[in-house]
């Protein structure tokens, strides 16, 4: 069976996702979000992440925060939109250490939850993924898991869990923005 690292931004994004990747391949989450705002959100959702994981058994790998590294990287695209620079940029972050994650540990694939979130394009998600795991060895499940029903499903499956739901994307700017933008 493959083993798959799976990026994971928070747990009411994640139910189906999982379900559907553990029919044929060995899942273990990967929790690195240095984009959330501020700690005690990042910590919110780490905690309900983590109460899930032990109740389904599905290993959880959890990098450190990293905030500043992720301000550094977008200075100079406060103001961008959503899925404009500042989200390519926090797409890239994010994913390039799930790609790096996934070599290190030996894991045959990759991929990201958060495609399921109607606010992401999936194909610069896809693009993105896909560009990490090539040369690494490490193959990224391109997906836009929000299609078929997918969003629903997951939202559906989230609140029969009765997970914490945050009410905006992750960062400081799209907090501000207060967008209910959820998928971080
Ligand atoms: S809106 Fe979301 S994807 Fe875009 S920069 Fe902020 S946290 Fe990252």
């Amino acid at each position: 069976m493959a083993r798959v690292l799976l990026h994971v931004c928070c747990a009411p994004c994640s139910p189906w996702v999982v379900e559907t990747l553990r029919r044929e391949a060995e899942v273990a989450l990967y929790y690195y979000n240095p984009n959330i705002h501020p700690e005690s959100e990042w910590r919110a959702r780490l905690a309900e992440l983590e109460r899930w994981a032990k109740d389904i058994g599905v290993p959880l790998v959890v990098e450190e925060y990293g905030a500043p590294e992720w301000f550094e990287r977008v200075k100079g695209l406060e103001k961008e939109p959503e899925r404009g620079a500042r989200c390519e940029a926090c797409l890239d972050m994010r994913l390039e250490r799930a790609a790096r994650k996934a070599e290190a540990l030996g894991f045959e694939r990759y991929g990201t939850v958060l495609t399921v979130s109607p606010h992401k394009d999936a194909a610069a998600v896809n693009r993105i993924g896909a560009s990490h795991g090539e040369g690494r060895g490490v193959e990224f499940i391109a997906a836009d898991w929000k299609k078929k029903d997918g969003y629903k499903i997951t939202t559906l499956m989230a609140r029969a869990e009765g997970f914490y739901r945050q009410a905006y994307c992750g960062c400081v700017y799209s907090r501000h923005a207060g967008k209910a933008a959820d998928g971080a």
